[in-house]
């Protein structure tokens, strides 16, 4: 076996959606560094992305869409394929949450929530997927959350799309594992991201949070990049559906 290029991404075609901030951007541009050519989707804007891909000297492509709608995702697809050809890895890493508390939570809140964290994770899988099986190669990553294995707070829409999310992609492992698809997903712990910029502001909920991180720090974006990078590569190609908790370790604390 050839450990060398275990981790490689080199001419790997990589769809990244949430790239335009935090956890994705990161993934984004460690993907290209890792030797994959990348189509970054951002939402509103993207291009403090494209900033930080050109300082680096990355080569990476970028667009915007809105895929809470269904359209927004089947054109992200239909353009991915168009200029890449085909997509080797698809990191589904757009999400949103809205904080209040259950029994004031709004149908809209619950809808909007659901439908760019789980229904458009499920309609982009399902599309990418249909070209990966055609090939019978490909890579897909979904983020999980510790809200996949614990309740929330005040934030019940997102602790559903997420413990969905870890029914989603142990589905699609079970379908797709024996045809060339690796399905998985990242459960990360608290990453300082504008996701997260209302507990980061309360000093209490930041504090007792910070408390409970075997780690002793909230985590970066960056912390994220080697999951990443092992899920889309050749060194994951034995994992199926796992969930691949990076906490510090806030999980096994319990
Ligand atoms: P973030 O707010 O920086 O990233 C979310 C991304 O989703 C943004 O780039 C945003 O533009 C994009 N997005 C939002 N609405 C969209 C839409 N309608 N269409 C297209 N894109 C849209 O926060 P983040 O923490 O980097 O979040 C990335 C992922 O990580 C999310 O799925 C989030 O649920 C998950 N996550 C984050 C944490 C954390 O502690 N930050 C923990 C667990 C899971």
């Amino acid at each position: 076996m050839d450990v060398s290029s275990l981790f490689s991404l080199k001419d790997r075609m990589a769809l990244v959606t949430g790239a335009g901030s935090g956890i994705g951007q990161a993934i984004a541009l460690g993907f290209a560094q890792a030797g994959a050519k990348v189509l970054a989707v951002g939402h509103s804007s993207i291009e403090e992305t494209k900033e930080k891909a050109n300082a680096k000297g990355l080569d990476i492509v970028t667009i915007t869409a809105d895929l809470s709608k269904e359209e927004g995702v089947r054109s992200i697809v239909d353009f991915a394929l168009k200029t890449m050809g085909r997509v080797d890895v698809l990191a589904y890493v757009a999400g949103t949450i809205r904080r209040t508390p259950a029994e004031k939570h709004s149908l809209e809140d619950w809808d909007a929530v659901m439908a760019l964290n789980l229904r458009s994770a499920f309609l982009m899988s399902q599309l990418v997927g249909q070209d990966m099986l055609s090939r019978g190669y490909g890579k897909i990553i979904h983020i999980a959350s510790m809200l996949t294995f614990m309740g929330g707070m005040n934030v019940v829409s997102y602790a559903a799309s997420k413990s969905g999310i870890a029914g989603l992609v142990r589905t699609l492992a079970n379908e797709w594992g024996g045809r060339g698809i690796n399905v998985n997903a990242i459960a990360p712990g608290w990453i300082k991201t504008k996701l997260t910029s209302a507990l980061q502001a309360d000093p209490n909920r930041y504090n007792t949070i910070l408390s409970r991180i075997p780690a002793g720090r909230w985590g970066e974006p960056e912390d994220l990049v080697g999951a990443a990078i092992f899920l889309a590569s050749r060194a994951s190609d034995y994992v199926n559906g796992h969930i691949l908790v990076v906490d510090g370790g806030y999980l096994a604390r319990g």
